[in-house]
């Protein structure tokens, strides 16, 4: 459906721009209230950062953007949801996490924090004391982490985490720990922050990484990320909601008549797509900042990679950095502009655990770094030389290599500005900025609503962005 054909059709209680996660968790939402929904989706695809695609040769299914999923099952919202009943199923790699080091030994982030702890040498009881008591309540923390920030219902517990939260990765990394093997996975888990691992609240991310893979795991979706779209459409449909891809939309104006509108954008697609905002909240969105982005390179491979550290063979996420100092060097040269000479790799190895990934005897995987947002620097030689550091020979096992550089992202997904796959930046300003100031999903021109990762709780396939909208607007309505 083009936009000149919705222009006079149907009406609807409420419409949706954009099927991430967000924007199909936001009309499940308002669906189940009982209200009239359609989606439009500018791809023809559904699904928005969970995607799935044979980027380089037949049979081989790539995450095209999100691969690995601790949020979409620790979400509160998505929990609730029958999406088994419509596809998706998880899986498990017996290991979360690998993280190789040059002495040819890997370090494990197990399911359990026991066996992860034994792995960590001098450190096993320091690791034991900071991740168990957070273990242990992930259930409550996460309801009070996966919303804008407010009063916690849980206040005790919740600033045991957030005292830590609030630090840099690398400074709690170097309090926390005094061996170079819970630093460095630790600094891994921190880079998922995108932000340099020296700024306050860096920590915060690599926490809530770290407590997911024991609490919850950190899952792949069966057959690809797609899935998780596919069974959250699927549901909705059953919920007489429309789904509509192919439907661009450049203003809200061309769309059909509804009370209420939720937009999956982000700010600088919101000021296109909206007139009449005030001058105050207009200005507020031209200067909302947008954060690095993301050079990532897809594989199909004649054979598994071969690790020097043949545990990494147990973990679908393997990160690629060596030591915290090699791992902050690299991430925060991106904040002034500059390219890691040997980038932070977050790799993952999806056919292992998952034989719809690949034809029969052959493998994919898929890496990405950060790089400074909107560069045209091809990272993909110091990707493969970050993998063949740790895989000696990993390169003769390459039949076709595909690159996504910042632009080609955008281009697959108009959310993804200059690369950015968050967003936005995720700092402590932004969290603070968002969540004190009234709701952030309510904008000044009645019934309009933004529902993407630009909102709190942020990036991540958890849907709580679009849940949390959904109630802003329902509140409106009732
Ligand atoms: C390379 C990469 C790797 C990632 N890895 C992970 C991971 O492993 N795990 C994880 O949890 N998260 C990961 N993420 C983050 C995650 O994908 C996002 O945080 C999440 O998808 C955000 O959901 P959303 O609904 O806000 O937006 P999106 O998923 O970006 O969806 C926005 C949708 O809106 C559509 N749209 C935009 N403008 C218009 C318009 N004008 N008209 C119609 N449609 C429009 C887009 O086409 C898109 O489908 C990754 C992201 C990227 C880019």
């Amino acid at each position: 459906m083009n936009p000149s054909e919705m222009e006079g059709s149907r009406s609807y209680d409420a419409v949706v721009v954009g099927s991430g996660p967000n924007g199909l968790a936001a009309a499940v939402k308002l669906a189940q209230a009982g209200l009239s929904v359609a989606v439009f989706e500018s791809r023809v695809t559904v699904g928005g950062g969970t995607s799935t695609a044979e980027l380089t040769l037949p049979g081989f299914r790539h995450d095209v953007f999100s691969a690995v999923h601790p949020l979409a099952v620790a979400s509160p919202f998505l929990r609730t949801l029958p999406l088994a009943e419509h596809g998706l199923e998880w899986i498990h790699s017996p290991a979360p996490l690998a993280h190789p080091l040059d002495d040819g030994t890997a370090i494990l982030l197990e399911r359990s924090v026991e066996a992860t702890a034994r792995n960590l040498e001098r450190d096993a009881r320091s690791y034991k004391k900071l991740v168990e008591p957070l273990v242990g309540h992930w259930d409550d923390l996460a309801a009070d982490m996966l919303r804008p920030l407010s009063f916690p219902s849980r206040p005790l517990l919740f600033s045991r985490f957030g005292l830590r939260a609030i630090r840099s990765a690398s400074g709690l990394a170097e309090t926390a720990f005094a061996g170079p093997r819970a630093r460095a996975l630790f600094a891994g888990l921190g880079a998922h922050s995108i932000m340099p691992l020296d700024r306050l609240g860096s920590a915060a991310i690599g926490l809530v990484m770290c407590v997911t893979a024991h609490a919850v795991g950190w899952p792949i979706a069966k057959g690809g990320s797609q899935r998780i779209a596919e069974a959250l459409a699927a549901y909705l449909r059953t919920l007489k909601a429309e789904v509509v891809t192919g439907a661009a939309i450049g203003s809200v104006q061309k769309l059909p008549k509804a009370r209420i509108i939720l937009l999956d954008v982000t700010p600088r697609q919101l000021l296109q797509m909206v007139q009449g905002f005030p001058d105050e909240y207009r200005r507020k969105l031209e200067r909302y900042r947008y954060g690095p982005g993301a050079f990532k390179v897809e594989w199909a491979l004649n054979g598994p990679i071969p690790w020097r550290a043949a545990d990494c063979q147990r973990a679908a996420t393997v990160h690629l950095g060596g030591t915290l100092q090699e791992i902050v060097k690299a991430e925060s040269g991106i904040w002034r502009d500059k390219h890691a000479e040997k980038p932070f790799v977050f790799l993952t190895q999806q056919s292992l655990f998952d034989p719809t990934r690949a034809p029969e005897g052959k493998h994919m995987a898929g890496a990405y770094c950060h790089v400074p947002n909107g560069s045209n620097v091809d990272m993909t030689a110091a990707i493969e030389a970050q993998v063949e550091r740790f895989a000696p020979g990993f390169r003769d096992r390459i039949l076709k290599t595909n690159k996504m550089p910042p632009a080609e992202l955008e281009r697959l997904n108009a959310n993804c500005i200059g690369g950015d796959i968050a967003g936005g930046i995720q700092n402590l300003r932004r969290l603070m900025q968002t969540s004190l100031r009234g709701s952030p999903y309510v904008t000044p021109v009645a019934g309009i609503y933004v529902c993407s990762s630009s909102t709190p709780p942020g990036a991540g396939v958890h849907g709580m962005c679009g849940y949390h909208a959904a109630v802003a607007a329902l509140r409106q309505l009732s």
